[in-house]
């Protein structure tokens, strides 16, 4: 397709060196043609095996952990050649993942790749040690010093939605930590990890099996990685369910898991809000990637009062937008990653009609299009929060409005949820906001509109949404031990 993908396939990356695949290969599809874009290698279990033991090579017999100067000189290569190569990156994007052009100019590429910055100014200007002064205990005076140190190997296991941002949001503060790193994308975007290994084996200085690329159409090589003892942390986003499996089998090696995990965000409209702005805004966000995005408010909570207000005006907002190629600038719902992909959305939606919801637009595939994997922007009304769309997350183009008694009721309906992700609070009165952001239970929350999303922001959930941040000072230190060293004084 590119010059970065060699006609018989994207090459595994391990101990420095670019190897095919011990399976073969696999096909990735382009989710808008539904054609093969081409081929990546396919791991086998021996290239995992591999791939875990040089990282842990890496990290126990070369100064890599010790030498902060080389891992921000090493991350900053990174960046840079990746910028040079931007418009075949921003190609195999948009094919492979299906994501609106537009999106590639933020947190599709672009973004995530100017945050490998914000990681290697961490590695050179981060506090590495903390002098705790002298102090006895049973007659021995000591000085003690807290120290921060690389964990070691960490298993990174990432998914198919925004998979750039994803993979570099753990690989850079990961290696900016001085660990050293083994990348199991998801099978549904191989090319979007694969490309990084010639740029690093070819352009960068990292050390052989400093960082390693495992691709593979077999989600047990996943579970290979968070089993194997050689690997001392796990840092894994996708789906809940799976999030359970890796803590599970984390749990022979008692290993460190930090867990991204699934949503169902709210949208909270308090009455003396702009309900039309405020419906217009989050029905439009959650068409954004097909709604293919852990973080987007799908639930819409309005004062009943105002349901209907609401109601015509989120259908307003999502009439305008057709989910269309995501090739063409002006889209902003492209498909969604696969077909099973599809067929679990429009599942969701036939368990919406069953249970007495009213799709008021949308509600299943565009009527003209043969090919891709597109679902219409859909809104759906008349159920409560019970019902099986506002408690299970669709990861679709679908927004559901619920009515509210009040403030207090609306943010015991955003609580009443298995997630914690993220949300939003529109409304004028900054004393009743302020009760709802100290009263809904997230990560991240969007007070009229406001955006959290950036490199020293950190991302994560409460309850099963996940464990521990993602990017911020404090993602940074999800990848930090701490050694406490006393001598005497
Ligand atoms: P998924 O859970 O199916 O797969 C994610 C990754 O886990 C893939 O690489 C897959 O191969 C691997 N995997 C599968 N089974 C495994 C196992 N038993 N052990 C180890 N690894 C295994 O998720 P997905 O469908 O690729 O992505 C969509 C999900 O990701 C959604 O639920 C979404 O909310 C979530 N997500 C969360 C965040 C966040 O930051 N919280 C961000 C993006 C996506």
């Amino acid at each position: 397709m590119t010059g970065l993908v060699p006609p018989d396939g994207t090459p595994l990356l391990i101990g420095g060196k670019l190897v095919p695949g011990g399976a073969g290969v696999f096909a990735t599809i382009n989710p808008a043609t539904e054609e093969v874009l081409g081929h990546a290698a396919n791991a086998s279990i021996d290239d995992m095996d591999a791939a875990i033991g040089a990282a842990r090579t890496a990290f126990d017999e070369t100064d890599w952990s010790r030498d902060p100067a080389l891992r921000a000189h090493c991350l900053r290569q990174l960046r840079d050649v990746l910028r040079d190569n931007i418009e075949e990156l921003r190609a195999i994007t948009v094919a492979e993942v299906g994501a609106p052009v537009m999106l590639t100019s933020g947190p599709q590429l672009e973004g995530p790749i100017a945050d490998l910055s914000f990681s290697a100014d961490l590695a050179e200007n981060y506090v590495w040690q903390t002098d705790l002064g002298v102090a006895e205990q049973m007659g021995i005076s000591s000085r003690r010093v807290v120290r921060r140190e690389a964990v070691g190997v960490v298993g990174a296991i990432t998914p198919w939605n925004f998979p750039h941002q994803i993979n570099l949001a753990k690989i850079g503060p990961a290696l900016a930590a001085g660990n050293t790193v083994v990348l199991k994308p998801a099978p549904d975007t191989p090319w979007c990890a694969a490309v990084l290994g010639p740029l690093i084996a070819e352009h960068t200085d990292f050390p052989a099996g400093v960082i390693n690329i495992v691709t593979s159409d077999d989600h047990t090589l996943g579970a290979r990685l968070v089993e194997d003892p050689r690997v001392d942390m796990i840092s894994f986003t996708g789906s809940t369910q799976t999030g359970r499996s890796v803590m599970a089998g984390a749990s022979a090696t008692l290993k460190r898991t930090f867990l991204e995990l699934g949503g169902k965000s709210a949208a909270i409209v308090l009455d003396d809000a702009d309900i039309a702005t405020a419906a217009s805004y989050t029905a439009f966000s959650v068409a954004v990637h097909a709604g293919q995005g852990c973080a987007l408010t799908t639930r819409l909570l309005v004062p009943r009062a105002a349901y209907d207000a609401a109601v015509d005006a989120a259908a307003k907002a999502l009439s305008g937008l057709r989910a269309g190629d995501p090739t063409s600038p002006g889209t902003v719902c492209g498909p969604v990653i696969s077909a099973r992909q599809r067929d679990r959305v429009e599942r969701y939606l036939d368990i919406a009609r069953a249970e007495g919801g009213r799709i008021v637009v949308g509600g299943g595939r565009p009527a003209d299009k043969d090919h891709g994997f597109f679902i219409e922007p859909t809104l759906i009304a008349g159920l409560d929060n019970t019902a099986t769309v506002a408690q299970e997350e669709i990861f679709g183009p679908v927004l559901v409005v619920i009515a509210h008694d009040g403030d207090a009721d609306a943010i015991r309906l955003a609580n009443d949820s298995p997630y914690g992700l993220s949300g939003a609070v529109w409304g004028t009165d900054p004393d009743r906001v302020e009760r709802v952001v100290a009263g809904v239970r997230t990560g991240t929350l969007s007070v009229n509109g406001g955006l959290w999303y950036h490199p020293d922001a950190p991302f994560g959930g409460y309850k099963q949404s996940g464990i521990g941040r993602e990017m911020g000072v404090a993602g940074f230190e999800e990848y930090l031990e701490t050694k406490v060293v006393a001598t005497p004084a």
